[in-house]
């Protein structure tokens, strides 16, 4: 107990609190900016155990803002997850922790996050925030919202039975195409969505979360912060959390060929591939590769494939879809 000294002291926590962090399951999808921060205060905090989901590797321009990867994980092009693990475990050697390097899908989520007490969003991704929602809803778990984009953030806490979801906000949310991939962003940024998340996951873990209950939005360059009531916002009618539901982002077929938002890259999952057929393309074309333990990373047709050993393939350089799939026919059909 002596490493959370300050933290029992401060008059909100206490001993008891404590207690409730040390026995919390945390599931954190993302293993980026948000991830990297959130994780690490998490880890810090003293919570029993952390589950992290991310699909992508440690590249030069994530560091600096995800804080938990060094040179030598951008240079290796470290699966971030298990960027992640070694330092984390550096930091709390007796952290449990699982980690996975996937696309998070709908199967994947409800099965992680029927093990979680509350579930940490790190994606900077619509789509599967509403997927978070609707597992969130579905198997009654709380869920915190964070985002960020150039200097602004904004974050929120949803409780099924208790607050409004995601799906009953997204009319008022800033609507903003922005992405950190084009529009850029400053690392305080990020520590500003990250300290309203975690906060607000304390105040979950430690049954202190009562209203009102705000979403939180900012800008740490204009020192703006925000915040406005979202008890009054639930709506009857959503198929999330309404009376009827439906959870359509659980039920949306799963995208099998994905742009990855601002990375010039097409995500490609494919029941034809595996990491047998990716080697017997590899020397089928007779090409230079870069085999590491966790994917294999050839050149085709100027393009740059990034295999995963499950299957899942990374075409870096392109967007084009149709050109995607002409080009997994050709090698796998
Ligand atoms: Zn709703």
């Amino acid at each position: 107990m002596k490493q959370y000294s300050r933290q029992i002291l401060y008059k909100n926590i206490g001993e008891s609190g404590q207690r409730k962090i040390m026995d919390a399951t945390v599931l954190i999808v993302g293993s980026g900016a948000l991830g990297s921060v959130s994780s690490e205060m998490l880890a810090r905090a003293g919570v029993k155990k952390i589950i992290l989901i991310d699909r992508d590797y440690v590249e030069a321009s994530n560091l600096q803002r995800q804080t938990l990867f060094t040179r030598k994980h951008a240079a290796e092009k470290t699966p971030k997850v298990v960027g992640a693990k070694e330092r984390l475990l550096e930091i709390r050697p007796d952290l449990e922790l699982d980690t996975y390097i996937n696309h998070c899908d709908a199967p994947l989520l409800e099965a992680l996050a029927a093990e979680a007490d509350i579930i940490l969003d790190g994606t900077d991704n619509f789509d599967t925030r509403l997927l978070i929602n609707d597992v969130a809803y579905k198997l009654n778990k709380p869920w915190v919202y964070a985002a960020c984009v150039e200097a602004s953030y904004s974050s929120c806490g949803f409780m099924p039975g208790v607050t409004p979801c995601y799906r009953c906000l997204v009319p008022v949310l800033p609507a903003t195409t922005l992405t950190c991939d084009t529009a850029g962003i400053i690392a305080p940024a990020v520590q500003m969505a990250v300290s309203e998340q975690v906060t607000t996951a304390i105040r979950i873990l430690t049954g202190q979360f009562e209203a009102p209950h705000y979403m939180r939005i900012g800008d740490i360059w204009e020192s703006e912060h925000r915040r406005f009531g979202i008890d009054q916002m639930k709506e009857d009618s959503c198929p999330s959390c309404g009376d009827n539901r439906t959870y359509p982002a659980l039920d949306a077929p799963a995208d099998q060929t994905m742009k990855l938002c601002g990375r010039d890259t097409v995500q490609v999952m494919d029941d034809r591939i595996s990491k047998e057929a990716v080697d017997k393309v590899i020397s089928k074309l007779g090409v230079k590769v870069n085999k590491t333990p966790y994917f294999s990373e050839f050149y085709y047709e100027d393009t740059r494939l990034v295999c995963f050993n499950n299957g899942r393939i990374l075409i870096h350089d392109t967007d084009e879809m149709s050109r995607v799939r002409t080009l997994i026919d050709r090698l796998f059909g």
